[in-house]
C-alpha cells in the first residue's frame, strides 16, 4: 500500500538515523530477505555507516559505506519505526507486534537506536545491492514523479509506451511511472477529470497535460500531509499521515461526489480496484 508520499514520509523521517552505526540485525522472518542469507546480510552490513537515505519509486534505498545499499519494499504493510525505547536484548514480546526485522543501530553520541521493520502481511522485501546492482533498479524502473526528469514531455512520452492500456493501469505500471499505486492513480484522474477507463492513445495533448499537472499537484500535497493512512500506513514515529481527509475517490465507492453528487463507482482495470465519478471523469 505505501506509495510514493509514503515511503517519501518514512524517508524523510529516516533521515535522523544518516550517519549512524549499524551494530547488528536481527530477523524473525527470514524469507524477506530477497537475495542473500541472513548470516551474509548481517555480516555484510554490520559496522558500516548510514551514509544516505533516498527514495526511488516505492523503494526506500539505505546507503552505506563502501557501496552497499539496503533497498526496501514496504509492498502492502510494511512500516519502519525509529525507537530509541527498544535496545539491545530487549526485544521480547517483539514478534505480537508484527516487528519482523530490528536493525541496532548505533548514534555518534553512543546513544543506542533501533530501527524496527513491523509487517503484517509478511510480503516487505529486503535486499542488498551493491552499486551496479542500484543502477540496474533504477534503470528498470519508470520516471520518478518527484524528480527532475519528470518533464511535461517525458511524461508523455512514457505512457505513449502503453498505448492500448487503460490510463489508471499504465500511471501504476512501475516500469513506465515509478511510485503511483491504486490510492493516487485514482485521485490524480479524478482531479484530471480523466476517466481510468480512457486509453492512452485516445488521449488528447491536453488530457495528458492536464494528468501530469495533477500527477504532480496530488502527490505533493499528499507528501505534505504526510502520507495517506486508510489501513495500516505509518510514519517512523508511528503516527498517521493526513491526506486521507483529502481524498475525493479512492475507496469512495457508493458515496456521493464531492463535486457533483453523483455516487462514486468502482470497477476493475488490471485486476486492481479503480475509483471514480461518472459525471466529473470522461
Ligand atoms: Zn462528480
Amino acid at each position: 500500500m505505501p506509495e510514493l508520499p509514503e515511503v517519501q514520509t518514512i524517508v524523510s523521517d529516516l533521515q535522523s538515523i544518516v550517519g549512524d552505526k549499524i551494530t547488528d540485525f536481527k530477523t524473525y522472518w527470514p524469507k524477506a530477505l530477497q537475495n542473500i542469507s541472513t548470516k551474509k546480510f548481517s555480516s555484510a552490513i554490520k559496522n558500516r555507516k548510514i551514509k544516505s537515505i533516498e527514495r526511488f519509486g516505492k523503494y526506500a534505498i539505505i546507503n552505506l559505506e563502501k557501496n552497499l545499499a539496503i533497498v526496501i519494499h514496504l509492498r502492502m504493510t510494511g512500516k519502519l519505526l525509529i525507537s530509541t525505547q527498544v535496545a539491545s536484548g530487549k526485544d521480547q514480546g517483539l514478534k505480537e507486534k508484527h516487528i519482523r526485522h530490528v536493525f541496532y543501530l548505533r548514534a555518534a553520541s553512543r546513544k543506542p537506536k533501533t530501527v524496527l521493520f513491523s509487517d503484517v502481511r509478511k510480503f516487505a522485501t529486503i535486499s542488498l545491492y551493491d552499486k551496479k546492482d542500484l543502477m540496474n533498479l533504477k534503470n528498470k524502473l519508470g520516471i520518478d514523479p518527484l524528480g527532475k526528469d519528470y518533464t511535461p514531455e517525458n511524461f508523455s512520452d512514457a505512457i505513449a509506451k502503453k498505448p492500448h492500456k487503460e490510463i489508471k493501469d499504465v500511471l501504476m505500471d512501475q516500469t513506465v511511472i515509478a511510485g503511483i499505486g491504486n490510492i493516487y492513480a485514482s485521485e490524480i484522474l479524478f482531479e484530471a477529470k480523466i476517466s481510468p477507463h480512457r486509453k492512452v492513445k485516445d488521449l488528447s495533448r491536453e488530457e495528458i497535460r492536464s494528468i501530469y499537472k495533477f500527477s504532480m499537484k496530488v502527490l505533493k500535497k499528499a507528501v505534505k500531509l504526510r502520507g495517506t493512512s486508510v489501513s495500516d500506513y505509518r510514519d517512523a514515529s508511528g503516527s498517521r499521515g493526513k491526506f486521507q481527509h483529502r481524498l475525493s475517490v479512492y475507496k469512495k465507492h457508493g458515496q456521493q461526489c464531492k463535486k457533483c453528487d453523483t455516487i462514486i463507482e468502482k470497477s476493475t482495470i488490471g485486476q486492481r480496484s479503480a475509483f471514480y465519478c461518472p459525471k466529473c471523469q470522461h
